[in-house]
């Protein structure tokens, strides 16, 4: 059964979210937000594949009046998709952008330096978002919550959810309600979890806001599409989850048939044409994945393919059979090419199980949204490359070719050190 939550009307051609209403499919673009041409031939294509909402990033002022014509362009085209602004470290971006979007995604984490400030400045978001018809998307991420929430709560799946709660009590002060809450985790156990104890404490106040539901960092290929269906899968099975998206780090036309496949399976959407193998490989996730989530099985039975076992059981954190991969997607920040490094750092460390290697676009957000990576792999723009070991950095300014070597180099030093192989 769905969870019934508020109704939040997106878009001047409105897409509805939650109020029981179908699941909708969202994606974010990767191109620079100055590129404006290259921008609108990414969400004209995302928007064939199905896409019904577009998040484009809008890193500072410099970027609204950019994304203000993308906007412009494509609704005199016809094409009335709502686009949401997605905003870090500027309150000031995220109260002007208001006034040209359709929503705005914020990050509590990193929305202003000063908590006190943060929560005024959100008071000023609002009003605009009030005046505009604009949502809200208050976008949680386990890998940043910020100092005030870990200093009080550590960095749990609790914490995901009490951050939250407290820009919901905003909201719901202020009689604002159009508003979408995430709380997105590269570890899909975080995740469920996070999501699961937001709803019971919404529930406990007595307004539900609608979720946003996906796996962040996920990876690409096959790991990054059976990691998000085993994660998105098993909130959807509860009735937990209004839209969706699946962050592949790819290019962001291909995260809709997977979402699309996943909006079909749990509110009766139209089915998307799968090649046969990918359609196998989502269904298995999605009938074994959950079931491995809530502990009502310990294995999957062993006539299923073994390596859609093994990739499962590691998706659902059950068994580690190779390194665990946190990648980003990609957005308009990103400084290097990420699917190419993504591609090299995995082939090169493969080798090493029980680890955590984050690839990460930008040095901006990267690596505060590393979370509990053992090493990180930041790419810095120019040509170069950051390498960090538990959040700390410990090579600055590597050239990209070197890099790979120069991270596998790292990790045998560091396990020669602990006598490991
Ligand atoms: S970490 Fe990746 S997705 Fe996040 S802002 Fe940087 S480039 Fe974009």
């Amino acid at each position: 059964m769905r969870l019934i939550t508020e109704k939040v009307s997106v878009g001047s051609s409105p897409v509805i979210i939650g109020g029981g209403s179908r699941i909708v499919v969202q994606t974010m673009c990767n191109t620079h937000t100055d590129d404006i041409g290259g921008t609108l031939a990414q969400c004209r294509a995302m928007v064939r594949a199905g896409a019904e909402m577009i998040r484009i990033t809008v890193p500072g002022l410099q970027d609204v009046p950019h994304i203000k014509a993308i906007r412009d362009s494509l609704r005199a085209e016809g094409i009335y998709v709502p686009i949401v602004a997605d905003i870090h470290f500027s309150a000031q971006t995220a109260i002007e952008v208001a006034r040209v979007v359709d929503k705005v995604r914020i990050n509590p984490g990193n929305f202003h330096k000063d908590h006190n400030i943060a929560r005024e400045r959100f008071r000023e978001l609002i009003e605009v978002c009030r005046e505009c018809g604009t949502a809200i998307r208050i976008g949680i991420n386990h890998g940043s919550l910020g100092e005030y929430i870990t200093n009080l709560y550590g960095n749990t799946p609790q914490a995901m959810a009490e951050a939250a709660m407290e820009w919901v009590r905003m909201c719901v002060e202020a009689d604002f309600r159009q508003v979408v809450i995430s709380l997105k985790s590269s570890n899909t156990v975080s995740m469920v979890q996070g999501y699961r104890e937001l709803v019971a404490m919404m529930q406990r106040e007595g307004t539900i806001f609608p979720l946003h539901v996906g796996v962040t960092e996920a990876g690409g290929g096959d790991s990054g599409r059976i990691k998000s269906c085993v994660g998105i899968a098993t909130l959807l099975e509860e009735g937990i989850g209004d839209t969706i998206r699946v962050s592949l780090t790819e290019d962001p036309v291909n995260e809709i048939p997977v979402a699309r496949y996943l909006a079909a399976r749990y509110s009766g959407a139209a089915m998307p044409q799968l090649p046969e193998r990918e359609l196998r490989m989502l269904d298995a996730a999605c009938t074994w994945g959950p079931k491995l989530m809530r502990h009502e099985i310990d294995d999957i039975p062993a006539e299923v393919d073994p390596y859609l076992r093994d990739e499962i059981m590691q998706a659902a954190r059950r068994r580690f059979y190779k390194p665990e991969y946190i990648a980003c997607p990609g957005c308009g920040r990103t400084m290097y090419d990420l699917q190419k490094a993504y591609r090299e750092v995995m082939e090169k460390t493969s080798c090493f199980k029980d680890i955590v290697i984050a690839v990460m676009g930008c040095i901006v957000n990267g690596p505060g949204e590393m979370a509990d990576a053992d090493w990180g792999y930041v790419g810095e723009g120019g040509g170069k490359v950051s390498i960090y070991k538990k959040n700390v950095p410990v090579l600055r300014h590597v050239p990209e070719d070197e890099a790979p070597d120069r991270l596998v180099a790292l990790i045998r030093e560091d396990r020669k050190e602990q006598g490991m192989q």
